[in-house]
């Protein structure tokens, strides 16, 4: 394969609501690099939050920013001392580089690096762009039977496993999710996968609960929104009595995948004494939570941050796993995809990620290049 590391066009984020498609110097290949021309990247949620906002949280973008973190792609080049890719080979990009020697890293949660470079996080680059380079050990290989949008799509999957893994769901659980974006039903296809006999998908937005009807889940909740001036937690204990009364029980566990204060409280309102509250959505900073009913009920609260070995004592990493359940047919991501666009209108594919309410799931930018 030739390429031509001149030719790096990359999404890079200028301003608010600006893209600029420019050339984007290719860092150096060190020995244990692999550079990838990626070929298709995902549009997430925190690409369209530094889009809109230029800043999430503390990041805060000052410099031009290329964006995308949820990527596959082709290997071009191998640096000298890499043995598990070659070129040619097909591939995904787990996004998040750690550094490997710290406590996290060593216990196997290394997605509590306090060190890790995050793919589009300011200062570190995304893939949203022709060539990324990237160390072979965040590089996994996709099997031939796995298209490279799919590949692409491990990224969130492996949260959704992760979580799961996290929430301890086990064969028989009722598990209820809140949010129907991607990471909700992606959480919701890994709880049947991990034996879910009930799956309750829960969400504000008719057409989401539409999809999640095709998709990994048996229930689907459409939730009134707050009345005028009801306090959250008035809010959150009135509808969590209904969907109670409504399922007839609590779940074995429910995760949030909105991060709405709202949502959380009823995670915990609506899970099962002992059972498991997990919280995947990411929202204000401070919450209010019924720490009473937690404490009493003991309802375990578990936070879940991107994912790692899936479990800490285990070797096996996230993305092996969440491509063997693509291979093996467990779990299928294609049905995400509603919408593509050439990356040379990634502009477009952000925008349409922001307002979309078309019925938008996954949208992916494709790199033809
Ligand atoms: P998304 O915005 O596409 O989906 C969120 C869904 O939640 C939407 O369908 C929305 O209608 C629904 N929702 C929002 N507020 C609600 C409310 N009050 N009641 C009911 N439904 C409500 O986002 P996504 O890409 O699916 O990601 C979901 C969440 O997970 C986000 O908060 C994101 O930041 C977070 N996230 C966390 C991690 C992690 O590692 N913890 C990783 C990826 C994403
Ligand atoms: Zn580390």
């Amino acid at each position: 394969m030739t390429f031509d590391v001149e030719k790096n066009l990359s999404a890079a984020l200028i301003g608010l609501e600006k893209i600029d498609m420019r050339n984007m110097p290719v860092p150096e290949l060190g020995p244990f690099d692999v550079l990838v021309n990626v070929k298709v990247t995902g549009i997430c949620g925190s690409d369209v939050h530094f889009f809109k906002h230029n800043r999430i949280l503390h990041l805060e973008v000052t410099e031009p920013l290329v964006l995308g973190h949820e990527s596959a792609g082709v290997v071009v080049a191998i640096g000298s001392q890499v043995t598990r890719v070659n070129v040619n080979d097909r591939v995904a990009i787990e996004p998040g580089v750690t550094c490997r020697t710290c406590e996290m890293c060593k216990s196997g949660q290394y997605n509590l690096c306090p060190h890790c470079k995050f793919a589009a996080t300011p200062p570190t680059h995304g893939t949203l762009c022709n060539y990324y380079v990237h160390p072979e050990d965040f590089i996994f290989k996709l099997p031939d039977d796995i298209s490279l949008e799919e590949g692409a799509l491990v990224e969130p999957l492996s949260v959704g496993m992760y979580a799961v893994e996290r929430a301890n769901v086990k064969p028989g659980d009722v598990v209820l999710v809140l949010g129907a974006g991607p990471v909700g039903l992606l959480t919701c296809a890994a709880a049947k996968a991990a034996g879910a006999a009930q799956v309750i998908i829960a969400d504000l937005i008719p057409s989401r609960l539409e999809f999640a009807k095709t998709y990994a889940t048996d229930t689907q909740l459409l939730l009134d929104r707050p009345e005028k001036g009801e306090p959250n937690f008035e809010y959150a204990r009135r509808t969590s009595t209904q969907i109670i009364q409504k399922l007839g029980q609590q779940a074995d566990t429910v995760l949030d995948c909105t991060g709405a204060e709202t949502c959380v409280q009823m995670a915990v309102l609506l899970t099962k004494s002992g059972g498991s509250a997990v919280l995947v959505g990411l929202g204000a900073t401070t919450q209010t939570l019924p720490v009473v009913d937690i404490t009493v009920r003991q309802v375990n609260v578990k936070g879940v941050f991107r994912y790692c070995n899936v479990s800490p004592v285990s070797i096996v990493r996230a993305y092996p796993r969440a491509i063997s359940m693509l291979t093996k047919g467990n779990i299928d991501v294609k049905p995400l995809i509603t919408h593509t666009y050439p990356i040379e209108k990634s502009q477009e594919a952000l925008l349409h990620a922001t307002n979309g309410s078309d019925g938008a799931i996954k949208i992916q930018v494709i790199n033809d290049q």
